[in-house]
């Protein structure tokens, strides 16, 4: 994989950086992030993950990931990152905080960004080595027209884009099995076609993803051999 542009600081003891994006918000950019880095980790244990809440407009990771209190300094004023489910999490607003944190030796940082394609986004990109980017968007038209704007700013700035992922593209009634396109079928499919880009996976609406998301207790952790905790791990192959 290309390392994106050659005068781009690595952070210190960290190899791949894999940012996940979304053309706007609301549609599980964080619960994606989440679980892929969760998924990164079950894959193979060995691998230490770490995920950065770079989401200066709803940091959410705390709340998704149980955690608690204030990073400490080490004793050069580097914050050491708070550890949830062997995940070192930092939730931060300033890109120049990445710097300034003990991250190594990490394996895979995971970079919640903020939805959108503005400055933070653009600064991001231009200022790490960023391995790859997963941009989640819904089946929705508006959600989708988003997305190709982040695929393009990603593109301008030699960021592989690994990919899309179509989240809440169908919802299964527990009770009886029946199926529900409630934003659209395939939309974001038909987009990857349009791109050329490929679908890392494609993730149901589920009461079990939204209330892990919520209490903290994400599916890959709480349930880690639901189908739905199999969608991220598998998705978590291919980054
Ligand atoms: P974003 O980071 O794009 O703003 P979030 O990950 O915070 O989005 O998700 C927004 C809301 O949707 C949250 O309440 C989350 O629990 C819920 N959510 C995300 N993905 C799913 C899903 N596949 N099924 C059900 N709820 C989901």
């Amino acid at each position: 994989m290309t390392r994106g542009l050659p005068n781009k600081l690595p952070i210190a003891g960290v190899d791949k950086v894999i940012v996940v994006a979304s053309g706007k918000g609301g549609v599980g950019k964080s619960t994606t992030a989440v679980n892929l880095a969760l998924g990164i980790s079950a894959n193979d244990p060995t691998k230490q993950v770490g995920l950065l809440d770079a989401d200066v407009y709803g940091p959410s990771i705390p709340t998704m990931m149980n955690l608690h209190g204030e990073p400490l300094l080490n004793n050069q004023n580097m914050m050491v990152p708070l550890i949830n489910f062997g995940i070192k999490c930092m939730s931060i607003a300033i890109q120049k905080l990445i710097r300034q944190v003990v991250w190594g030796p990490l394996d895979y940082l995971v970079v919640d960004m903020p939805p959108g394609t503005g400055d933070t986004q653009l600064s991001l990109s231009q200022n790490i080595p960023i391995d790859g980017a997963v941009i989640v968007s819904t089946p929705q038209d508006i959600a989708l027209l988003d997305a190709r704007r982040g695929t393009e700013m990603f593109e301008k700035v030699n960021v592989p884009v690994l990919g899309l992922i179509q989240n809440m593209n169908v919802y299964v009634c527990p009770n009886c099995g029946h199926t529900e396109h409630i934003f659209g079928k395939d939309g974001t499919k038909k987009l990857a076609e349009e791109l050329s880009l490929d679908i890392l996976g494609d993730v149901p609406l589920d009461i079990q993803i939204r209330e892990g998301s919520d209490s903290g207790q994400p599916v890959v952790v709480s349930s880690p051999d639901s189908l739905q905790a199999q969608v991220y791990v598998n998705i978590a192959k291919k980054v």
